[in-house]
């Protein structure tokens, strides 16, 4: 089983499936022409070049009297992966009826290990024949487009870990929040990959299930992968914006001079440093619920933790990078994990119906990594997760903890202002589009 270089996998299936797919590739030509023009208006980046007009042509024009349209094309399915999938129940969504198949999978290393890193919120896609037998799989791997791919030869199984391509330009996007989160990004035609790098980002100044409010505006300027004029994937935020509640926070993406990268305030401070705000996991799937305080046990005062009331099953995250101190059954606590983190911080996440599998003791684990899942073990009236926040093992309430961040060393400030000079114009510019409706 090859394991290792880019496969330019997707564009094929995509050019095969292109007519049974004709609205998306419509919703798909619409918005890179969009991403396009903005591009060439306000930005230096390089240019992708005109789009070829057939694209869009071809697309609006699904004859179904062209050849190959119908029974000996394949059927191809995307389905956003959900909490707590398994292959079955996602290959159940994809339309794949095929458990030789899923068996032969499931024996496959590689496979396995992918599985145990999908992640909710990003989308899976398969081809099938007609009887639903599986031809080819493609999961999500990681943040940054990386995917599992897998092919069928006869009976046996090739299994490719491809990398997200090369980026090759800059698009921006600018919305308003009305009703979700998601429904902003998906009305400004922001990928979910990067919408969900957007929740991650802000999670320490933000807690999305709790702090949105209507009239919440963000602009993201994000790496885009391009061929042939079509957008066919996405990588790292490199500046965005949010603005939540009237406060204005805004990021960008910065590397050292020993190579690491960070996002930074316009003061150059790491938002990473800090703790995230909710150690629930927000996305498209859980973000349908309204986040509450567990009604029974009210206050931080009365038992020094803070309850966030969520259905069994949602995500928990660790808040912070750190190590695992302990996981277990403790009585009242029930299911519980303590986060050993630095500067004597510690957290802790109680009443889990389970552990997140590979979780060890000692183990390091990084901010926003799901270490377990809600539930309603121990003393607990209903499902909801128990969070403690200690400083030297004295609790204490979160939201009132000044944390330290890091800064960029002033030595290396001067470089960081030059770097973010340009991005901060075009943040400013997207946000005069965003006030101003363009017009068609
Ligand atoms: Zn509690």
């Amino acid at each position: 089983m090859p394991i290792g270089g880019a496969v330019p996998e997707k564009h094929r299936i995509l050019a095969q499936v292109r007519r049974p797919l004709a609205a998306r590739a419509v919703l798909a030509a619409v918005a890179t022409v969009g991403s396009v023009s903005v591009i060439g208006a306000l930005s230096s980046a390089p240019d992708p070049g005109p789009l070829k007009p057939y694209q869009v042509v071809e697309a609006l024009n699904p004859d179904p009297k062209v050849a190959g349209w119908g029974a000996e094309l394949p059927f191809v399915r995307e389905e956003v992966v959900k909490a707590g999938d398994s292959l079955r129940s996602l290959a159940g969504r994809l339309g794949i009826d095929d458990d030789p198949a899923l068996e032969a999978l499931m024996a496959l290393p590689e496979v396995r290990r992918g599985l145990g890193g999908l992640r909710a919120g990003q989308s899976a896609n398969a081809v099938v024949d007609a009887k639903g037998r599986l031809q080819t799989l493609g999961l999500p791997l990681g943040p940054n487009g990386e995917r599992l791919r897998i092919g069928r030869a006869g009976d046996a199984f090739t299994v490719v870990r491809a990398e997200a391509p090369p980026p090759t330009g800059l698009d921006m996007r600018t919305g308003t929040i009305s009703s979700s989160l998601y429904a902003a990004t998906d009305a400004a035609g922001v990928p979910d990959p990067v919408a969900n790098q957007l929740v991650e980002l802000f999670g320490t100044e933000i807690d999305f299930h709790t702090d949105l409010r209507r009239g919440d505006t963000f602009r993201v300027v994000f790496e885009v992968a391009q061929q042939d004029g079509r957008v066919t994937g996405t990588g790292r935020i490199v500046a965005a914006e949010f603005v939540n509640q009237g406060h204005t926070y805004r990021v960008y993406l910065f590397r050292d001079n020993g190579g690491r990268e960070d996002y930074f305030t316009d003061a150059g401070r790491s938002l990473r440093q800090g703790f995230l705000r909710s150690p629930l996991e927000f996305s498209r799937v859980t973000s349908g619920f309204s986040m509450r305080r567990h009604p029974i046990l009210q206050t931080w005062r009365q038992h020094q933790g803070v309850d966030f009331g969520a259905p069994t099953g949602t995500a928990v995250k660790a808040t912070s990078d750190g190590t695992v101190e302990f996981f277990g059954n403790q009585q009242g606590y029930g299911n519980i994990i303590v986060l050993q983190h630095r500067d004597g911080y510690s957290t802790a996440y109680a009443h889990l119906s389970r552990f997140a599998s590979g979780l060890r003791r000692s183990a390091s684990v990084t901010q926003g990594q799901v270490i377990g899942y809600v539930g309603q073990s121990g003393w607990a009236t209903g499902p909801h997760l128990h969070y403690e926040f200690r400083v030297a093992g004295v609790p204490k309430d979160p939201l009132t903890v000044a944390l330290p961040n890091a800064a960029i060393p002033p030595q290396a400030l001067a470089t960081f202002r030059a770097h973010i000079a340009p991005l901060r114009e075009r943040l400013a510019l997207l946000a005069q589009a965003g006030r101003t409706p363009l017009t068609r």
